[in-house]
């Protein structure tokens, strides 16, 4: 079902001020926080028109059907993001059609990535996955697996390493929000400190996106906010 597409409009501006009320608010700009429309279940029409106004990057969480909107939108110049759990048959099609893949949790899969991206192509844009507790999903490494993931994703010449994710459980208010996030925001910054130049916290989804905006989130993940209730 394509969903109306003023609603849309209108749903895609309130997530905008939202987001802008949470920079003020942080004492952070408005550049440094980038909203990736997660477009998963929803047509590639919905997409088109999101587009529309000027929205750019798109998460999808399933392959087959990412892969179809993607050739359905190839005339627009979309940025793809692929954010749901990777296993190895599907490392190919990913390094070879998205820019980013925000959902890497594993050694092997970060090698596969990197030597499966075409030479033609930028390296593929990679966060690491990171569980922390009471994730709502199981993927993701351990907060102590981090440093020495990150040292042996850094070598990989066809994958670039620019931060860290996470999908964590709901919080039931803001303060316990900001307590999940946290742990990625101070380990971003052991990273910095430690000489990776990682410059992406991958956190925040349409019910938490102010608090992880207030951790230093700097990409969230939007659906439902702005593309109306998942089936
Ligand atoms: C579905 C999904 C989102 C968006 O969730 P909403 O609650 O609809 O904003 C964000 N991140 C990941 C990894 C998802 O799978």
């Amino acid at each position: 079902m394509t969903h109306n597409i003023p609603d849309l409009k209108t749903r895609l501006q309130a997530v905008q001020q939202r987001i802008t009320s949470a920079v003020e608010n942080s004492d952070r700009t408005l550049s440094s926080v980038i909203l990736l429309a997660v477009s998963k279940t929803y047509p590639a029409a919905d997409i088109r028109a999101c587009a529309a106004q000027g929205q750019r990057s798109f998460g999808e969480n399933q392959l087959q059907e990412a892969l179809e909107k993607i050739e359905a939108l190839a005339d627009l110049e979309l940025e793809w993001h692929f954010i749901g759990p990777i296993q190895s048959n599907k490392t190919r099609a990913i390094a070879n059609h998205f820019q980013w893949a925000h959902s890497v949790d594993r050694l092997k899969i970060a090698q596969r990535l990197s030597s499966q991206r075409p030479a033609g192509m930028p390296p593929l844009n990679i966060c690491l996955q990171i569980n922390i507790s009471g994730e709502a999903s199981k993927s993701g490494v351990s907060i102590d697996e981090v440093p020495s993931l990150v040292a042996a994703m850094n070598q990989l010449p066809g994958i670039r390493l620019r931060g860290l994710m996470a999908i964590p459980a709901p919080g039931k208010d803001m303060a316990q929000q900001r307590q999940s996030f946290r742990p990625l925001r101070e380990m971003l910054e052991n990273l910095n400190r430690a000489g990776y130049p990682l410059d992406t916290l991958s956190m925040g989804m349409s019910n938490d996106l102010e608090a992880a905006i207030a951790e230093g989130s700097t990409m969230v993940r939007i659906g439902s906010a702005i593309f109306g209730p998942r089936n």
